[in-house]
């Protein structure tokens, strides 16, 4: 091993990055990590963390206002975006400053530099260093789709939406994915006019239908305007500043802000890798195997830029399990099955397992179980706005495959219930756990 500079260079220090460098140095292996933007990558830096920090922030909005029925004067009341702006970004440079420190404390060496692959065991960085390595890691992440259309670039993208100067007063949001679900909710609680556009006839494509069908209903009762069926055609900036959409049928929509939150390309481009061989999909995800690996056998994949599963735990238990086989000796894979995911929307999603959907389309005996109720507390504010769980089971024995809630705090509720449909528990042992009353979750074992 002693040939080359290190035994593990890691190029892109997000989630997966950091945790494989972590835990290879811990194992013993001499470490070196990439990074041209910031330690910590696209959740911490621009993505889950940041995003959740508005989702609370924006909540009080609502908070303030229920607050009155339950007897606080909140008269004068008032909203400082840059305040919430600026909170926001301090807790990402202590989180930044954290992982920096976490990489520092492993005697991971880090270079705040691009790196591209020049050979199976070689990265050159921007500088102009060469570096050899036994292996390299491929960790880069995925990075915000644009369109390709005329204007396209007067829109931004969630790498940009962080650090707003100041709120606008109409936004659209094109896209029904995540991204666009999420800061409808955060723009709209906070008094931007909301515009969520897409172009197919549904969004949330991967949720139960009834789940999403909620949300929608619950949005559109907010006041955020959800339109399908919109292809983009071109955008205008106008002298004004504000934009014009025009869509392909000829229909328009005027802005203050366009929010392009279509989707998440892997980032694999300009790192060489064509050149040196290494096998892309289509949508130019690294190809690699259970173990992460890539045709070149010194050279691994976790996390986005994989597109195997595009979340933050995915990627870290990705790296981790790289560095355990390969620099542990604990050779072992990543489970993908019962992946638990929330939407943070206004009301949250969240969900594990199969749809409703796809277990009729994969079971003869599929039965739901539902329970559709207006939480306490909404109960008290006048808030008309039902929760609804589904629990889709298949069998005789009755095994829950499929869990999915829309209500208040539903990704806080469905983690824990998640190990009980991850461990393969029946709508039996469900119902045979006492319920804990009075809570939202008790509903997961009285469901009808
Ligand atoms: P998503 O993949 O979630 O959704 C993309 C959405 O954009 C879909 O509704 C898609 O519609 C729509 N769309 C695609 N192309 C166009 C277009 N040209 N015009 C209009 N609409 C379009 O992407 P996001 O960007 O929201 O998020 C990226 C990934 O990041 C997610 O897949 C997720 O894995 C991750 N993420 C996870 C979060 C979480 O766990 N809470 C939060 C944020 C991101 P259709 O389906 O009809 O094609």
């Amino acid at each position: 091993m002693a040939e080359f500079d290190y035994d593990l260079f890691v190029i892109g220090a997000g989630s997966g990055g950091v945790r494989a460098s972590r835990i290879a140095a811990s194992h013993g292996a001499r470490v070196a990590i990439a990074e041209e933007h910031r330690v910590g990558g696209t959740c911490v830096i621009r993505g889950c963390v940041p995003k959740k920090l508005l989702v609370y922030g924006a909540h009080f909005a609502e908070d303030i206002q229920d607050a009155q029925r339950f007897g606080w004067d909140t008269k004068g009341a008032s909203f400082d975006w840059n305040i919430l702006r600026d909170n926001v970004a301090a807790e990402v440079n202590r989180l930044e400053g954290l992982y920096g420190q976490t990489l520092g404390n492993n005697k991971v060496e880090v270079f705040h530099e691009r790196a591209v692959i020049t050979g199976p065991n070689s990265v050159r960085l921007s500088g102009g260093r060469e570096i050899t390595a036994t292996t390299i890691l491929i960790a880069t992440g995925a990075w915000p789709s644009v369109p390709v259309i005329p204007g396209a670039g007067h829109g931004i993208t969630s790498n940009e939406v962080f650090s707003l100067p100041k709120l606008p007063k109409r936004a659209v949001i094109a896209g029904g994915g995540y991204i666009a679900n999420e800061f409808a909710g955060i723009f709209n609680e906070l008094g931007v006019k909301v515009n969520l556009v897409t172009h197919g006839d549904r969004v949330l494509r991967s949720y139960d239908d009834e789940i999403v069908d909620r949300l929608v209903d619950i949005s559109r009762h907010k006041g955020i305007d959800i339109r399908f069926n919109f292809a983009f055609k071109s955008i205008t900036k106008r002298d004004d500043g504000t934009l014009l959409l025009e869509g392909n049928d000829g229909k328009t929509i005027e802005t203050d802000l366009l929010l392009w939150a279509i989707g998440r390309t892997p980032h694999s481009t300009g790192l060489n890798l064509e050149q040196i061989g290494v096998e892309l999909g289509k949508d130019g995800s690294v190809k690699v195997g259970d173990d992460s690996r890539t045709n070149i056998p010194s050279i691994y994949a976790v996390g986005d830029v994989t597109n195997r599963v595009q979340l933050t735990p995915i990627a870290i238990r990705e790296g981790h399990a790289f560095a355990d086989s390969v620099f542990g000796n604990k050779p072992r894979t990543v489970n993908y099955d019962y992946i638990p995911t929330a939407v943070f929307s206004n009301p949250p999603i969240a969900s594990v397992g199969m749809t409703e959907a796809e277990a009729r389309a994969e079971y003869d005996d599929v039965k739901v179980y539902k329970s559709d109720f207006r939480a306490m507390k909404n109960v008290l504010a006048d808030r008309n706005e039902r929760a609804l769980y589904k629990m889709v089971v298949a069998g005789s024995e009755e095994r829950v495959i499929g869990l999915h809630l829309i209500g208040p705090d539903s990704g806080e509720i469905l983690q824990a219930a998640a190990i009980a449909v991850k461990a393969g528990l029946t709508k039996q042992d469900f119902d045979d756990t006492v319920a804990l009353h009075p809570s939202m979750s008790e509903e997961l074992v009285l469901m009808k």
